[in-house]
């Protein structure tokens, strides 16, 4: 499992076959054919798992499984903090 990914992808499932799947985050059974969520490890579709959509919640609640979006908000500097350092230093 990629414990390690930095962010999430997401996204609504469910299925019409009777298949079943260990959830990501609880470890307990999944029927697909109940809506679950789909997580693509950093966009990683050959390492996408299934979790319950209420175990995801939590977890989002909680402030993990970030999406790219917020991850990269996270990490990156604000394009306003960029600005004021170049505007700094050559006094634009
Ligand atoms: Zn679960």
């Amino acid at each position: 499992m990629k414990d390690e990914a930095r962010w999430w992808e997401m996204r609504p499932a469910q299925s019409s076959r009777a298949k079943t799947y260990t959830c990501l985050i609880c470890h307990r059974r999944l029927l697909a054919m109940n809506p679950n969520t789909l997580l693509f490890p950093e966009g990683d579709r050959e390492h996408r798992r299934h979790a319950h959509t209420e175990c995801v919640a939590k977890q989002r609640k909680a402030g993990k499984l970030l999406t790219k979006r917020e991850w990269e908000r996270a990490h990156r500097p604000r394009r306003a903090d960029r600005r004021s350092w170049w505007r700094r230093l050559f006094r634009a």
